[in-house]
């Protein structure tokens, strides 16, 4: 897995996220679990997840219409805390 060099956390895993999670809190945390072997899995937030549901699942039109951050392994952590609602409804999510 490829790694990156976060000021904060010094060299970490490689993450992406949609940008609103950067910078939101609260917007809920949706990600990937069919990627089991990755620990930070690519997430995104509750706008996200409904311009997915839209366009039933990730495409070239969705990618398009979010962008996406890369974070560190770290932030990504932090950044799920901020905004883990606990009633997200996606499948994706346990
Ligand atoms: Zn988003
Ligand atoms: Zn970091």
């Amino acid at each position: 897995m490829a790694t990156i060099r976060c000021d904060q956390h010094g060299v970490s895993h490689e993450a992406f996220v949609c940008k609103h999670l950067v910078y939101g809190k609260y917007l809920g945390f949706f990600c990937d679990l069919d990627d089991r072997q990755n620990p930070y899995p690519d997430a995104w937030c509750n706008g996200c997840e409904l311009i997915r549901i839209e366009h039933n699942g990730w495409n070239d039109v969705t990618e398009e219409l979010i962008e996406i951050a890369l974070v560190c392994g770290g932030c990504y952590e932090e950044i799920k805390q901020k905004n883990l609602l606990g009633s997200e409804s996606s499948t994706a999510v346990q």
